[in-house]
């Protein structure tokens, strides 16, 4: 694995996703030693004076959801929590040319060549961060590897990277996208409904033809399908990587 490093650094860029989760490009300056694996996640550090004493300077766990095929640069994708100190900061306080701190690669969560001809890549929420880095990257790559990308979200308005993912769909044909949407109401959605379960993993990337699975999101929802994946689909654990947030 790489070994980690810290550096300083600044936000060189703010997209917009969904109406609570932003990607954050930080810059990696010339001659910093920072390489890291698809999946990998690293320590953001901010500035946080609007806290008051005792909360100046806050650091949080970010998954890298840029591939390491694109060098010079790392995208951190984060979900907006209105309690939340880091979160709320990058919405409401992060300016390009913001100075941040950031600490890695850190993490086992990593798809590599040669591991793996076809990967479940499950993801709740901000979840998805890992998995466009580590679809990217396969992608990128050229590897003859089927991915099945199985995301969860509240609303259709809630998929996050949607545009991207479907022009990735449309140039590449071991991509398959499927979104499950947990809050259908008011929306005319055609597609799977309610939490990731056994029935939706069996048909968007059953055992039979997965390999190795990614899955990553909130706690609650990662120890959910973790469980789902032993006990419903006898799927052994040697097969499943996983990276709870709590
Ligand atoms: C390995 C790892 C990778 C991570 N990658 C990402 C990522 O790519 N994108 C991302 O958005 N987050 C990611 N997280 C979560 C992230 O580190 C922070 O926990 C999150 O941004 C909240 O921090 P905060 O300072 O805003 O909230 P805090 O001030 O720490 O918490 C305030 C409140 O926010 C709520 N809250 C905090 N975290 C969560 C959560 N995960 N789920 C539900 N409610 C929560 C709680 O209600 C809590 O009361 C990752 C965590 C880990 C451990």
């Amino acid at each position: 694995m790489p070994k980690a490093v810290t550096f300083e650094t600044e936000v060189t860029q703010v997209v917009l996703e969904t109406a609570d989760v932003f990607t954050y490009r930080l810059e990696v300056p010339d001659g910093v030693p920072f390489t890291f694996r698809a999946g990998q996640f690293v320590q953001l550090t901010v500035d946080t004076p609007e806290y008051g004493a005792g909360n100046e300077r806050l650091t949080r766990a970010y998954s890298i959801s840029s591939p390491p095929t694109e060098a010079g640069y790392i995208d951190l994708t984060v979900k907006y929590y209105d309690d939340g100190h880091v979160s709320k900061h990058l919405r409401e306080v992060t300016y390009v040319g913001e100075p941040v701190t950031v600490s890695g690669p850190y993490g086992n969560f990593v798809f590599e060549a040669g591991m793996a001809r076809s990967v479940g890549l499950i993801g709740g929420g901000a979840g998805v961060a890992p998995m466009r880095g580590i679809a990217r990257y396969i992608l990128d790559a050229g590897l003859d590897v089927d991915i099945r990308y199985l995301a969860s979200c509240r609303t259709p308005n809630d998929m996050i990277y949607l545009a991207t993912l479907l022009a990735w769909c449309e140039k590449h044909d071991n991509l398959h996208l499927t979104h499950t949407i947990t809050r259908p109401e008011g929306f005319n959605w055609p597609g799977p409904v309610g939490r990731i379960d056994a029935g939706k993993i069996r048909a968007h990337c059953p055992p039979e033809t997965t390999e190795i699975y990614y899955v990553a999101g909130p706690t609650d929802m990662v120890r959910a399908v973790r469980k789902i994946l032993k006990e419903e689909l006898g799927v052994d654990k040697a097969r499943v990587h996983w990276e709870p947030w709590g």
